[in-house]
């Protein structure tokens, strides 16, 4: 198999360094037209600078690659998604990676940091995925990878901002995958840790040794290329070159009859079964539902 982005065009959101950047190149390599998105500020989100999405923009013209560059925030999704029909016609890739970082203990945490950070990573990836939509639905054909994080999937300390968003995206995704079936558009997942501004102050040296962000970049090509066929609405986690599905797992539960038996107390008591998994489901919306949940109670109740 071998995976072209030939007459493809790409938008790679925060592009300008760290994962989005590796993207880009390889993205180009590949023969894509990319769009190099980055507004160019710090960590926190302040201040702007072109000179980011240009030097991506150069490196990959001197590969002999296509790309332009794109300095808009991603909250004008919109324009991001005209530079992409200006230069190239349309667009069939988009890669929602850009992101900041407002970390702080919960009891610290601003209503600014929180909707900063909301709005760069999930507010951001509405709206350039919205203004992608129309020409994916049209050429019957789109890809989508949002960037969630561990963080997301599990928490961190100091990241209630940041989780929230990144969870975020993941339902997103996964209605976007719902919604686009018809039309061939796939959007799907990838939870990354790697070497980068974001995590160069955090992790020790030997593990950020491990964790080039050229080891992501793989997962995201394969997923957003015309290959896949078949993945839509997964979360993949992608790390140090492990790749792995993370999915939803329901415990075989506990039903409860409808009547004045049903108290907290009741429910108290049977915790144990509640959270047994030896008889657990991977459930999906309307599809792989829990018997005990589609089915009458009273016969559930009365077999039991
Ligand atoms: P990074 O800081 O190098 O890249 C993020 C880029 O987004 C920056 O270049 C920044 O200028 C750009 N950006 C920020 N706000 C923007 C906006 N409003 N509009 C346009 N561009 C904007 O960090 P990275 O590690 O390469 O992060 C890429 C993505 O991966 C982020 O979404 C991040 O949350 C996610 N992620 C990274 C890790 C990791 O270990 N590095 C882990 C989990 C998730």
């Amino acid at each position: 198999m071998t995976i072209s982005f030939k007459d493809k065009v790409v938008v790679v959101t925060g592009a300008g360094g760290g994962l989005g950047k590796h993207y880009c190149l390889e993205y180009a390599k590949r023969g894509a037209k990319v769009v190099v998105n980055d507004l160019g500020g710090t960590l926190g989100g302040q201040g702007g600078d072109s000179k980011a999405a240009d030097l991506v923009v150069e490196e990959i013209r001197k590969l002999g690659g296509q790309a332009v560059a794109d300095y808009n925030n991603v909250l004008d999704g919109e324009k991001i998604i005209e530079t992409a029909v200006k230069a190239f016609g349309t667009v069939h890739v988009v890669v929602n990676n850009a992101g900041i970082l407002r970390d702080a203990q919960f009891k610290k945490m601003s209503d600014l940091d929180f909707q900063l950070v909301t709005d760069v990573h999930t507010n951001g990836a509405f709206k350039v995925t919205k203004a992608a939509w129309p020409y994916f639905r049209k050429q019957n054909y789109g890809r989508i990878v949002n960037t969630a994080s561990p963080a997301g999937l599990y928490g961190n300390f100091g990241q209630a901002n940041y989780s929230a968003a990144k969870m975020g995206l993941i339902g997103f995704a996964e209605t976007l995958a719902k919604e686009g079936e018809n039309h061939n558009i796939k959007a799907n997942v990838i939870a990354p840790l790697a070497r980068s501004r974001m995590t160069e102050s955090i992790l020790p040296p030997p593990i950020l040794e491990q964790l080039g962000p050229e080891k992501v970049a793989p997962m995201v090509l394969y997923l957003s290329s015309e290959n896949n066929t078949e993945l839509n609405g997964e979360i993949f986690e992608v790390a140090a070159g492990f790749y792995a599905q993370i999915r939803w797992e329901r415990s075989g539960g506990a039903l409860f009859k409808p009547d004045d038996t049903f108290t907290p107390e009741s429910v108290a008591k049977r915790f144990d079964e509640i959270m047994n998994f030896d008889d657990s489901s991977k459930p999906d919306l309307l599809k792989n539902q829990h018997p005990k949940m589609l089915n009458d109670y009273t016969s559930l109740v009365d077999a039991a």
